[in-house]
């Protein structure tokens, strides 16, 4: 066995260990931290002069993981195909 075919077989259960991990993720805690206004639901100063409520999340703070997003997607495509 030559050195590719080691770490092949080596990566291919770590990617399906981190995808499953994912996966528990999305499921444990389907959204996270808002990126854009770091979880405070609003941009604007420190001092809170012209606070205006973020746009990405609503002003809530938070947003729905990505995985999450596909597996809502997902089921949506398969409830509207099977009426
Ligand atoms: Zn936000």
């Amino acid at each position: 066995m030559d050195a590719f075919r080691i770490a092949a077989s080596l990566l291919c259960p770590l990617l399906a260990i981190v995808n499953l991990g994912y996966v528990a993720l999305c499921a444990w805690r389907p959204f996270r931290r808002c990126r854009r206004c770091s979880g405070r639901g609003s941009l604007g100063s420190e001092r809170g002069l012209r606070r205006r409520p973020c746009h990405r999340c609503d002003g809530t703070g938070i947003r729905i993981r990505f995985g999450r997003h596909l597996f809502h997607e997902a089921s949506r495509i398969y409830r509207d195909g099977n009426r």
